[in-house]
């Protein structure tokens, strides 16, 4: 079938083929019949790897191979049960991560869902924002700056309508767009009239018509879903993973030495020898450590996401706990975006507005007198000023509150309209200009009194200059004193002003807004700040995380709200336009020494980004408009606001937080510092036990004793007794210290020194009581099965112990956190039972060689458990007391 040309038809005859109206949109009822006629708008699932493939990826791994080895070893010399033995490790483990993948991957894919697309509609007549996914053709969708473009769409209002198309056609420079008619067959990338899925706005905004949905759409044709590319791979499964190849250098040397020590020094038989060898080889990889590190970080995510902090890839848990340096915005951030404007300033008068919030509630008076608009003309010129510069909607919600869509800052300025004494009108704008962080400004050309006029807001500084005030004259010095010391108290300042144009001007553009404007007012709007964030900002000093404001507002604004807050000291404020000048070594330096910069753009908050990764600083960034994109992609953890932010930021986002709230980004990092460190915990509790069952192998070819324990009995304890009690470590609280020490350096090695030294002491002991235990069952005449059990119990044991060892990787075991985590009594309870049963009933008994113990038996492995536990312990108030004041 040939599909309709769209871009050459004109706008009427898109309607008339669409069976829709420009200003109505579709009804509910009809949008819903045509989406069940025609789908959902979305993208068949990108093709995944087939399942099997990504089993086999498991067994690419140099452990694998060092065990796969053994395997074959084992079956020439005709010992097929210690092969199916190996063979089922080696599938075990490939099998849970392979399952652990797919979760970890779901777990992203959930928390992809809940960041699904929005787009405006226009439906029955009224605004409304919907799923993507519910756009139907003929649906009239309202872009503006930062949205992705939710299907294909012919456009039929563009102001200054930028759009990024790099997607599709791979050019990354920015296409003005408009509405014209174009010939049939002008190519994707010149076809001005159309916006496709997948692009997005970069500047300007635009109204259209939904033209093809989901697959029709140009993007659906070349089934190029926009690729998100996951990381599962993070800098610590990095570090296990080159750890990995380490230990198995290790391991296949020792295996050489071991061979050579048992052929020369004792007569075993080479079958015999290389056996024991292979048991030393299973022994000593830690085959559970890789699953369960990255059960620890999918909970992270999880958790994190329950907190309201979108994790969108598993490295990012990671550097959350290593964050140095938070950025943020300041309004809705810092301060609640609940704006009420309280006073109105004049060049000869100021008038005070009474009431808070959205409600209409309150009145402007002067001298505290409600006054009349027609006593003041000036007055009403600002408040129509304000009123049509705007673009935010303020109704009412079935409660019965005021709620308003789009910006707060304008939000508050209609209601300020709605104070005075008559009803002050919004005028049709003829053209725009919308606002935006880099110029601080929105002006729209309107008719008014048989006069063509533009009016524009914005921030102060900007409107003074379009006015040729500068502040060496009379008149700005007025204006200047009046704007610090309502800055000084916090407000943020917006200023009006208005120029008479000629009949002739059709359209506006930032050319026309240089100069000859008049100024009509200000408004002075006060922003309170959230509470809650002073705590989590003093939380962030004591855990060495340093703040900085980054605001587009006034710099005394900031310092006010700054002081209110708890960030910066002595009004030290830095503007944007001195950034702006500075070489790189005084932008480092004054990224490190300012707290509070005011008046930025979002370039400037790509540079500081970039000055304090310089500084070795890791750093998270706040954004929400299009053009904060390079700067949060660029931070280390690049933080979009899931309220106010735009699509496309959020695309560049490391995180995103469903609240805007501040708190979220200390709770996040809290999270990062506790999954953190139950990571290294994790190792400190995993590593010990095959260190351990190395060496008993080990010696007992050394001496030429009985092997300790079967191959069969190493792959339970390393397999299912350590990888259960590790997901107790999983689920251990954040210690109380946590966030009163500074961020762990990025650059820090894993196995520190005192961990090498933990690692090789816990083996040792456990190694020793076992060593001693077996010497001493000799002259009992104790059997096979009866050692195996014991030693297979000390192992698991002192495991169990030193997991409340391991809790605290420094402090007193029985502190107030002793009963804080569940989950570790929930684990050893489940841990006895299975142990038990592992000894005594007759199938286990077969299956893992074990024989029940009579209860003296017990006695060796539950001192050598106990012994474990006490030394750590010793161990751990030595490091305290001799060495924790140096670290
Ligand atoms: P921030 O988000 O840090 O408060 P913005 O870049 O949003 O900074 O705003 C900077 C300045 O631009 C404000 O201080 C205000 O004077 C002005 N401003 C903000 N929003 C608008 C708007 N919608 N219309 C006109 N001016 C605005
Ligand atoms: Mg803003």
């Amino acid at each position: 079938m040939q599909k309709t040309a769209w871009h050459q038809l004109t706008v009427q005859e898109v309607f008339e083929a669409l069976q829709t109206d420009e200003t109505i949109g579709l009804t509910e009822e009809e949008a819903e019949k045509r989406s069940k006629q025609s789908g959902l708008n979305v993208l068949p699932e990108p093709k995944k790897e087939p399942a099997i493939l990504r089993f086999l990826k498991h067994f690419n791994d140099v452990l694998i191979y060092v065990l796969m080895g053994a395997a074959v070893i084992t079956f020439l010399l005709g010992h097929y049960i210690d092969t199916s033995v190996i063979i089922l490790v080696i599938v075990i483990n490939a099998t849970i991560g392979f399952f652990q993948e797919s979760k970890a991957e779901k777990a992203l894919e959930g928390i992809r869902e809940m960041l699904s697309l929005k787009a405006t509609v226009v439906r029955n007549g009224t605004r409304t924002a919907i799923r993507s996914a519910e756009l139907v053709s003929g649906d009239i969708v309202v872009l503006s700056a930062g949205d992705k473009v939710p299907a294909d769409i012919r456009i039929f209002e563009a102001v200054n309508l930028n759009v990024e198309e790099s997607s599709l056609t791979g050019e990354s420079e920015s296409i003005e767009k408009s509405s014209r008619a174009l010939l049939k067959d002008t190519v994707l990338a010149d076809r001005w009239n159309m916006l496709y899925a997948g692009t997005s706005i970069s500047s300007g905004s635009g109204i259209g018509v939904v033209v093809e949905i989901g697959n029709n759409t140009e993007l659906g044709k070349i089934n190029a879903s926009i690729s998100e590319v996951d990381q599962l791979q993070t800098p610590l499964l990095r570090q296990i993973s080159e750890f990995g190849k380490v230990i198995s250098a290790i391991i296949l040397i020792s295996a050489a030495m071991m061979f050579f020590i048992g052929y020369i020094f004792h007569d075993y038989g080479t079958a015999e020898l290389l056996l024991s060898i292979i048991g030393l080889t299973v022994a000593a990889i830690p085959e559970g450590l890789p699953a369960v590190l990255s059960i620890i970080l999918a909970i992270g995510v999880q958790r994190m996401a329950g907190e309201n902090a979108i994790v969108r890839s598993l490295p990012s848990v990671e550097t959350l706990g290593a964050v140095s340096v938070i950025c943020s915005d300041k309004t809705g951030t810092l301060t609640k975006n609940e704006m009420t404007v309280t006073s109105i300033l004049m060049r000869d008068r100021d008038f005070e507005v009474t009431g808070t919030g959205y409600a209409p509630e309150g009145a402007i008076s002067l001298n505290q007198k409600e006054v009349r608009l027609t006593e003041f003309p000036l007055l009403k010129r600002f408040l129509v000023c304000v009123k049509t510069v705007n673009e935010a909607d303020l109704r009412y919600n079935k409660q019965g509150h005021r709620v308003i869509s789009g910006d707060a800052t304008e939000g508050c300025l209609i209601t300020l309209a709605e104070k005075a004494d008559e009803r002050v009108g919004k005028l049709e704008s003829q053209s725009k200009i919308p606002f935006d962080s880099s110029y601080k400004y929105m002006a729209s050309l309107v008719e008014m009194e048989g006069q063509k006029v533009i009016f524009v807001k914005g921030a102060p500084e900007q409107i003074f200059k379009m006015a040729n005030l500068e502040t060496a004259n009379h008149q700005g010095a007025i204006w200047q004193k009046k704007i610090q010391e309502h800055a000084k108290k916090g407000e943020r300042l917006i200023a009006a002003a208005a120029k008479p144009v000629d009949f002739s001007v059709k359209s506006i553009d930032h050319s026309d807004m240089e100069s000859g404007f008049e100024i009509i007012g200000l408004a002075g709007i006060i922003d309170p700040p959230r509470e809650e964030v002073i705590d989590s900002i003093r939380q962030c000093k004591e855990a060495g995380i340093r703040v900085k404001m980054i605001t587009g507002d006034h710099k005394d604004t900031a310092v006010a709200i700054g002081a209110k807050m708890g960030i910066g000291s002595d009004g030290l404020v830095v503007e944007g336009k001195d950034l702006d000048r500075m070489s790189k070594e005084e932008l480092s330096e004054t990224a490190l020494k300012y707290d509070i910069f005011a008046r930025t753009s979002p370039d400037n908050k790509f540079h500081l980004v970039q000055a304090l990764q310089a500084e070795g600083h890791i750093c998270a960034m706040t954004g929400d408009g299009v053009n904060d994109a390079p700067a949060l992609k660029r931070a280390d953890i690049g933080v979009a606001m899931g309220i106010k932010g735009t699509e496309v930021t959020k695309e560049a986002a490391d995180m995103v937080l469903v609240d805007d709230n501040f708190n979220t980004i200390v709770k996040a990092v809290k999270e990062g510092r506790r999954v953190y460190d139950n990571l290294k915990k994790t190792i400190l509790f995993i590593l010990p036990t095959n260190v351990a069952e190395g060496f008993l192998i080990f010696v007992s070819i050394l001496f030429g004793t009985v092997m300790p324990l079967t191959p069969v009995q190493i792959l339970w304890v390393n397999m299912i007794s350590a990888v259960t009690i590790s997901m107790a470590i999983a689920f251990e609280k954040l210690e109380p210290g946590a966030m009163k020490r500074p961020p762990r350096r990025p650059d820090t090695k894993l196995l520190s020194r005192y961990y090498l030294f933990r690692i090789a002491f816990v083996s040792a002991v456990i190694c020793g009581g076992i060593l001693a235990m077996l010497e001493e069952a000799k002259d009992m005449n104790y059997n096979a099965a009866i050692l195996h059990t014991m030693a297979l119990q000390a192992l698991v044991i002192s495991q169990l112990l030193y997991l409340f060892n391991c809790r605290s990787e420094k402090g007193f075991a029985f502190d107030r956190e002793f009963f804080s985590n569940k989950a570790a009594f929930l684990v050893s309870g489940i841990l006895i039972a299975v142990q038990l049963a592992v000894t005594y009933v007759p199938f286990m008994n077969i299956l893992l060689g074990t024989a029940p113990l009579a209860l003296e038996y017990w006695m060796w492995p539950l001192a050598i458990g106990l012994i474990v536990f006490v030394m750590v312990e010793l161990e751990k108030w030595v490091a305290r007391k001799f060495f924790m004041a140096k670290s």
